[in-house]
């Protein structure tokens, strides 16, 4: 049970037996990577070491410089660390090169995208990694993860440091299963505050904090919020901030100065590709979008239910795994994908908690640290994409 809220799987329809479309790669297969963020990065980097530098990926994305910016969203609470890849160079260090385009459309029957620019490129293998679209998380509130947003989200973090907020709250919607980012920001929010001049809550429509990852993680950001005088509202959902109130439905309204709600994470509806009811990909367990016998798809745009970073990293994994037995570079065996770890590096003022969920039946298997427990302890987490920008220390 606790797997499946790590990653949903779905009947794949129309699969065809790798053996019966593919033979052994060869330098000209044509492999396809969507998307500039960390699951088409770690999708290249996955590929090159599952195939010994034996395909020639070509990278989709529309942008020249990969910015690594997992603490940009905070605002200036933290130092930002904003670390940038030249997406050019490093898709040629994986034997590849880069299309500074955007996907517009998939033509699955003549295995070739569109792109935003009009041209086509054909493929063998296409993964797609393009990402989520941050929502609107709560009308009347700023909102954490839209990068337009943080601007207004800076000046409000000026004022919190100067003592002008007398209550704020930090929203978590329904339907967002990984919520750590608005515990994060509220902890951040407490230490920036001069002593006495915040009240600060988190309103959230979760059952309890971070329900998604088990009780024991839960526990522990329950922990930092009491140890922190942040209230805390469960299996709550305003309808909007409006006149200095929050608006719930059941509760009636609630005075607040401002109110931040973490996005919601929408789907992209890629024209040509299958997807569920909100624009996410339906795969299966091996990355497969349904009805597809050449489409993967990794990170946020696929609709696993939880959209986090070290998740996207390990689902570029197993589809690398797969695409390269797809092409004949592996033996076909029968083990499954992994189960999937959750790592998370909570900022929370005071340094830095480490938690790690293990699926296991019944529940999840959860360590606590202030020590890391991965390494490099990165925000986000696993795969070979943290080493990688590590090794490299790009600013
Ligand atoms: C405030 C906040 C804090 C977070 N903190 C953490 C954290 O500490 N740890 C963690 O693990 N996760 C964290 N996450 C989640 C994490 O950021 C995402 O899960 C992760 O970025 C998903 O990676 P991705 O590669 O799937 O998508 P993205 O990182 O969104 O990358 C998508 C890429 O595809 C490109 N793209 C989009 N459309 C197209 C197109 N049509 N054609 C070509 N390219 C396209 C985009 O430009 C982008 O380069 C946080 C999220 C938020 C909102």
């Amino acid at each position: 049970m606790a797997r499946g809220l790590l990653v949903r799987s779905v009947e794949r329809m129309d699969r065809t037996p790798p053996s019966a479309t593919a033979g052994p790669a060869k330098a000209h297969t044509r492999v396809l990577v969507v998307g500039g963020g960390v699951a088409a990065l770690e999708t290249l980097l996955a590929l090159k070491e599952r195939t010994g530098g034996a395909l020639r990926p070509t990278l989709l994305a529309p942008h020249a410089r990969f910015r690594y910016r997992p603490l940009a969203a905070y605002a200036g609470l933290v130092p930002d660390m904003t670390q940038t890849v030249d997406l050019a160079r490093m898709a040629a260090e994986q034997g590849g090169g880069l299309v500074c385009d955007r996907l517009a459309a998939v033509d699955a029957d003549a295995h070739e995208v569109r792109t935003a620019h009009g041209a086509r490129i054909g493929y063998d293998a296409l993964v797609v990694a393009t990402g989520a679209v941050p929502q609107e998380g709560l009308s009347g509130a700023l909102t954490l993860g839209d990068p337009h947003d943080e601007p207004a989200l800076a000046r409000l973090v000026a004022r919190v440091r100067a003592g002008e907020v007398g209550r704020l709250a930090v929203v978590v919607p329904p339907g967002v299963l990984w919520s750590l980012p608005a515990y994060e920001l509220a902890l951040l929010l407490r230490h920036a505050a001069p002593a006495g001049t915040t009240r600060l809550a988190v309103v959230t429509a979760e059952e309890a904090p971070m329900v998604a990852a088990g009780a024991d993680f839960g526990a522990a950001v329950q922990g930092l919020l009491d140890r922190n005088d942040i209230e805390l509202q469960t299996s709550t959902w305003p309808d909007a901030v409006a006149d200095g109130h929050l608006w719930m439905p059941l509760q009636g309204a609630s005075p607040v100065d401002a109110a931040v709600a973490l996005a919601r994470p929408g789907g992209p509806s890629l024209p040509g590709l299958p997807c569920d009811e909100h624009g996410f990909l339906p795969v299966g367990p091996d990355g497969r979008v349904a009805e597809q016998t050449r489409v993967w798809a990794a990170g946020d745009v696929a609709a696993h239910p939880l959209k986090q970073g070290g998740l996207a990293v390990q689902q570029a994994d197993v589809v690398a795994d797969d695409v390269a037995r797809h092409l004949g570079l592996e033996p076909l065996t029968s083990e499954g994908p992994a189960p999937a770890v959750l790592r998370a590096a909570l900022l929370d003022g005071a340094g830095t908690l480490y938690l790690r969920s293990r699926p296991v039946v019944g529940g999840f298997d959860t360590e606590v640290s202030r020590e890391p427990l991965w390494w490099p302890p990165s925000k986000i987490a696993g795969g070979r994409l943290p080493s990688y920008l590590a090794e490299r220390e790009t600013v």
